[in-house]
């Protein structure tokens, strides 16, 4: 890649980044603090020390918060007639009110996060599949920790992961594409803002949200078209939902292919034949699965910013994230 587009890629990457930084729940042990029961940590280097470079992290860690103590008594699934309980191994003490209490005391600063990073396996924070027992033995695999489930049913809308499952580069992309969208529409909607930002908004991330969902881009185009006739509040929050709600759906390679020929149809004219062929070439190669997602985009992102092609340029689609992240680079299994 050429000095040129190196620089091209900076650019871009710096319009899109949110002026205020994306703010990251994450249990505190993902962040290297010795929180866990026996002292020790699950320090993920992902979050530490790439993504850390880009967000503020907002730490916690519930079973220290109700006052547990380092080293501490071990915490299972017990299952009870109310669902599973969060209990202590060995006094038998039922934590999980206290544990589903600490999401609730902290429901204000939960509402203005752009995500939540959770570590698996934890009776407290895990996501997806726990252990849940009875009588000493397991009798279910499906449990829910007690802080998480609190969480996720008090602010369903933010994008949440395991940390676990952080190591697939498809979830994680998604993660934090997501992220990253919601922080830049926090920074709008906690601002002064007038209709025709909120329009400018929905234009700029016209291609990211048809990558996800085209239905759901025309039927927030209908809500920006209401933009100075409705009260303020009220409009925003239907963008803000419906925002939120088009990119939980996966941006399938379809869908990816869809958006980077509509992108090569806006910068062909200014094109000639080798380069169009390069494009094609690129697009074609993603769709069959030989090359990369992050192939086709740079190149097209490279020829827009060298042709000028603003309304292009400007699409969050070709940097939803900062590029030394490095996500995209890796095929995804079709
Ligand atoms: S998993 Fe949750 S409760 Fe357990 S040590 Fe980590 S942050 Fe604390």
């Amino acid at each position: 890649m050429s000095d040129r587009s190196v620089t091209d890629d900076q650019n871009q990457a710096e319009l899109n980044e949110p002026a205020d930084r994306p703010r990251i729940g994450v249990s505190s042990c993902l962040l290297g603090e010795p929180v866990r029961y026996n002292g020790g940590h699950c320090r993920d280097r992902f979050l530490t020390d790439r993504l850390g470079d880009h967000v503020d992290w907002v730490p916690v860690c519930p079973e220290e918060e109700i006052g547990l103590g380092v080293p501490r008594e071990t915490l299972r699934l017990e299952r009870s007639h109310a669902g599973p309980r969060v209990v202590a191994s060995k006094s038998g003490t039922d934590h999980t009110d206290a544990l589903r209490g600490i999401a609730d005391r902290r429901r204000e600063q939960l509402e203005g996060l752009d995500g939540y990073v959770l570590k698996n396996k934890s009776p407290s924070c895990g996501m997806f599949g726990l252990p849940v027992f009875k009588d000493g033995k397991r009798v279910d695999g499906k449990g829910r920790g007690a802080y998480a489930d609190r969480l996720t049913t008090l602010v369903s809308w933010l994008p949440t992961e395991e940390e676990g499952r952080l190591s697939d580069a498809d979830l994680r992309d998604h993660f934090v594409e997501r992220v990253f969208a919601h922080a830049r529409l926090r920074n709008l909607l906690s601002g002064d803002w007038r209709p025709k930002d909120l329009v400018e908004f929905h234009a700029r991330h016209k291609l990211q949200i048809m990558a996800h969902s085209p239905e759901a881009y025309r039927s927030l185009g209908r809500t920006v078209a209401q933009a100075g006739a409705r009260e303020r509040t009220e409009l925003a929050r239907e963008y803000r939902e419906g925002f939120q709600k088009a990119l939980t759906h996966k941006a399938t390679p379809g869908r990816h292919v869809n958006v980077l020929q509509h992108v090569f149809g806006m910068v062909s004219d200014h094109l000639d034949d080798e380069r169009r062929h390069d494009i094609l070439d690129a697009i074609e190669s993603y769709r069959q699965g030989l090359v990369p997602l992050t192939l086709p985009v740079a190149l097209v992102r490279h020829h827009c910013a060298a042709e000028g092609v603003a309304w292009a340029r400007e699409q969050t689609y070709l940097a939803p994230f900062p590029a030394d992240l490095g996500l995209r680079n890796a095929l995804v299994k079709r």
